[in-house]
């Protein structure tokens, strides 16, 4: 019998204080207050994370920049740059939001469950291995790929990023890596300015990262199409044994971050072809974590939209495509 896909969601998150900031703890109330009023928490698994140890989250980040990050939460909080900002509780927070993504690794590996969609914050996808910025402090779902390679021994791990903004952290840690396809759909221009297609890796990751820049004004059918088109046939060909999401929710047509027209049928749609993804070539295994999103109402929706769609079978004859 299929189980559902399980949720971790913890108070820990709200500890990374960002007040007013568009990237706030209010954005994981609103999802949790949604998901509970539409029904989709009960008789559902919701997972408490283990906190990461500085030495998992030194798997992508130079040890160096882990324990700056904990004297300046120490010494009161700073900003890493304008838009960044680390509170007293923030390395508290931003390690249980490592640990949620190596949690969710975990999970699908050890028990029947096969997927998970982790809440975490502070977000990670913008971390570079020596700098936070971009409202990220460690790259949650870099930590995960590099524990299912390290320490799990899986040889091939693939991560979609379908943030409106491009995974340069993500892209940075993985840039000459063969066992992590790396593959981010994004508006460009726009934040952070990397992300082109002809930035495909290096050395023994050449052809292993994979960018798509849409244009602004890009909707629901120009992200299927692109979806049907490049990502899946990218994924069947790399033959992943675990697929990861970098799952942002600021390409929504009401977000006020970027200029994407994408509405909550196109968020089910993309998560519905992962879905079928994982079911076709990673028996299933899929773990999907939340990066940005800041419209909250619109982000409520469409995790609802995603998590009805990861919960529905797919026909897996059907094979990626
Ligand atoms: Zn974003």
């Amino acid at each position: 019998m299929d189980v559902p896909t399980a949720l971790i969601m913890s108070e820990r998150f709200r500890l990374h204080d960002t007040g007013a900031h568009p990237e706030n703890a209010q954005r994981l109330v609103t999802i949790e207050r949604h998901l509970r009023s539409v029904g989709l928490l009960a008789g559902r698994s919701v997972l408490e994370p283990r906190a990461a140890t500085a030495d998992d989250v030194a798997l992508v980040h130079d040890l160096r920049y882990v324990r700056f990050i904990e004297q300046l939460a120490n010494a009161g909080g700073g900003y890493l740059d304008s838009d960044t900002y680390v509170s007293p509780q923030t390395y508290e927070s931003a390690l249980f939001a490592a640990g949620a993504a190596i949690t969710a690794v975990d999970t699908v590996l050890d028990t029947p469950i096969r997927r998970v969609f982790a809440f975490p914050r502070p977000p990670g996808h913008h971390a570079e291995p020596a700098h936070g910025m971009g409202f990220c402090i460690f790259n949650n779902v870099a930590v995960a790929a590099r524990h299912a390679v390290d320490r799990r021994g899986l040889g091939r791990v693939a991560i979609l990023d379908w943030d409106v903004h491009h995974g340069n952290g993500t892209q940075a840690i993985f840039y000459d890596c063969d066992q992590v396809l790396f593959v981010s759909v994004h508006q460009w221009p726009l934040y952070p300015g990397t992300g082109q297609r002809d930035e495909r890796g290096v050395g023994h990751g050449q052809s292993l990262t994979l960018n798509v820049p849409l244009p602004p004004g890009s909707d629901d059918d120009d992200y299927l199409r692109c979806f049907d088109e490049i990502v899946g046939p990218a994924l069947a060909a790399f033959r992943p044994q675990l697929l990861l999401i970098s799952a942002g929710f600021d390409a929504h047509r009401d977000d006020p971050l970027a200029m994407m027209e994408v509405t909550e049928d196109g968020f089910r749609g993309m998560a519905s072809r992962v879905r079928r993804w994982a079911d076709a070539l990673t028996e299933g295994r899929l773990v999907v974590v939340l990066e940005g999103g800041y419209n909250q109402e619109a982000l409520a929706r469409s995790v609802e939209a995603t998590l009805n769609a990861l919960d529905s079978p797919s026909d897996v004859g059907e094979g990626p495509g």
